[in-house]
């Protein structure tokens, strides 16, 4: 198809909307062209100004069909081009509703935290019935998802009021895991292939630690959530976890510490000693992730663990004293059906964990599962919308509510990703960090600094080196760059 942009800039925005409904196709581009010279399927999306508005046109041929709609926004109305560009979308959304017969749950809303949105309305005086309104009639957003944004903003509400503009989380990245999953775009590497590697990563990782700490003290702020992600941080030897974690006590002020995370994601990676030194430095929430608790879906994308061993692992972390766990599962995995991710999200829900995240699968194009646009077209044919839905009723009869949530990009059905919560365990990093509303300062390859000032709503990032090699011999030029972080708060 050919995507065409007549006197607009909304090219990034527009085609999001196209993907949504072509998701496995190349699409080539023309500006300002003439749509009568094109041959075969198009998509154009026009804007016209005059004095006093932008008359905005969206054409589109498909298959033979075309349809022609249009629409005006008056340049007298607030937020005129943010208008222009939901005009532009939501034209081109209509036609191509129309001519595919397909429904699409998020509607126009193609970024990456709708919740956001939901919790700006909120913020703005609006009443429910207007955000539900706003959420359906000016986005095409259908009503299940629009009362899941609502539900997931209002219950990071009371969490967000405890957040203070100087308050920070840190965020340490530890890039290794056993093996390599088949959907996995992470920069993550295989432990074996690393083994010389880790010590040394260790060792700078450590070095960044007390770095950014002495810039948090310096800045007097104060350090409200620990994340270690990656990765898989048990990945690493325990020796190396305890380096790490004594590095962060012996750095940062922790007296006003509300959460510490360790995601110990797979299976394979745990031991009872690694618990108990994640324990004993101050861990109190954990993440066991086994993704599925089909065998045979395991071993279709490559981890190296099973069912049973994730029931072993989870049991020994209750055991050792964990009483706040989370659990990942993916919903659109390779040979999983809708009965199989049933099963899985029952077996669960029958553990209790306090927290449960359903993510739906995203084809990335750096996966291995990506293997090309036709196997693509299959998988998002998907039945991951069903096993979404069904995980949504049983968390809720369980007693689990929404609170945070985020889209990816080239996600199955142009599904989401939603954490689910027993009462008051809700995570306040995986808040944070989707709502874009506390500064995260983190360390590691791969690790993106955020910087958040809520008066003045700037937020700006420093990006780490991305590979553990990179990462050892960038290092000093990488720490270098953490002085943007004092020129940030002193308002240079
Ligand atoms: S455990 Fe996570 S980070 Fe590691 S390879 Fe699998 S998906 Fe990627």
């Amino acid at each position: 198809m050919t995507l065409v942009f007549n006197g607009q800039q909304f090219k990034y925005e527009m085609e999001g909307v196209v993907k949504l409904f072509i998701p496995a196709q190349k699409f080539s581009f023309l500006y300002d062209a003439d749509i009568s010279e094109i041959k075969g399927d198009f998509c154009l999306g026009e804007l016209k100004e005059d004095e006093s508005s932008a008359k905005i046109r969206a054409v589109l041929r498909m298959d033979e069909s075309t349809i022609e709609l249009c629409g005006e926004v008056s340049k007298s109305v607030e937020n005129y081009t943010g208008k222009c560009e939901i005009a532009v979308c939501s034209l081109v959304f209509k036609g191509l509703s129309a001519l595919t017969g397909k429904t699409v749950p998020w509607g126009i809303l193609t970024g990456v935290r709708p919740v956001k949105r939901v919790n700006k309305m909120l913020e703005n005086g609006l009443s429910k019935k207007d955000i539900e309104k706003e959420l359906r009639e000016v986005f095409f957003v259908s009503k299940d998802k629009t009362d899941l944004a609502y539900k997931t903003a209002i219950a990071q509400r009371e969490i967000l009021k405890h957040n203070g503009n100087r308050m920070f989380s840190l965020y340490v990245s530890i890039p290794f895991c056993p093996s390599r999953c088949a959907y996995c775009s992470f920069v993550s590497q295989e432990v074996e292939k690393s083994l010389k590697l880790i010590p040394q990563y260790i060792f700078k990782l450590c070095r960044e630690l007390e770095e950014v700490g002495r810039i948090s003290k310096k800045l007097g702020l104060t350090l409200d959530t620990i994340y270690f992600g990656g990765g898989t941080p048990t990945s690493v030897e325990v020796s190396h976890l305890e380096a790490i974690m004594k590095t962060i006590e012996q750095s940062f002020d922790l007296s006003n510490l509300r959460e510490y995370t360790v995601e110990a994601g797979r299976a394979d990676t745990i031991t009872a000693d690694k618990l108990r030194t994640i324990k004993a430095m101050g861990a109190k929430r954990i993440s066991i992730n086994p993704q599925t608790l089909n065998n045979s879906v395991l071993q279709a994308i490559g981890r190296r663990h099973t069912a049973e061993d994730f029931y072993e692992k989870f049991d020994m972390a209750r055991k050792i004293g964990f009483d706040c766990i989370n659990t990942d599962l993916i919903a659109g995995l390779p040979t999983d059906t809708p009965q199989s991710f049933e099963k899985t999200v029952c077996g669960i829900t029958e553990l209790a964990p306090e927290n449960v995240t359903i993510h739906t699968l995203s084809v990335k194009r750096t996966a291995d599962l990506n293997l090309g646009d036709s196997n693509k077209e299959k998988y998002f044919e998907s039945p991951a919308a069903k096993m979404v839905d069904f995980a949504a009723k049983k968390l809720t009869e369980m007693g689990y509510s929404p609170y945070y949530l985020y889209k990816q990009k080239n996600m199955l059905d142009n599904l989401e990703n939603v954490g689910w919560s027993k009462p008051g365990r809700e995570s306040l990093y995986n808040i944070y960090i989707m709502e874009e509303v506390q500064t995260i300062l983190a360390v590691g390859a791969g690790a993106s600094t955020k910087l958040c000032d809520n008066e003045s709503k700037r937020i700006e990032r420093i990006f780490n080196y991305k590979l553990p090699l990179e990462y050892i011999k960038n290092f000093d030029l990488m720490i270098e760059k953490k002085k943007e972080i004092e020129r940030f708060y002193n308002g240079e």
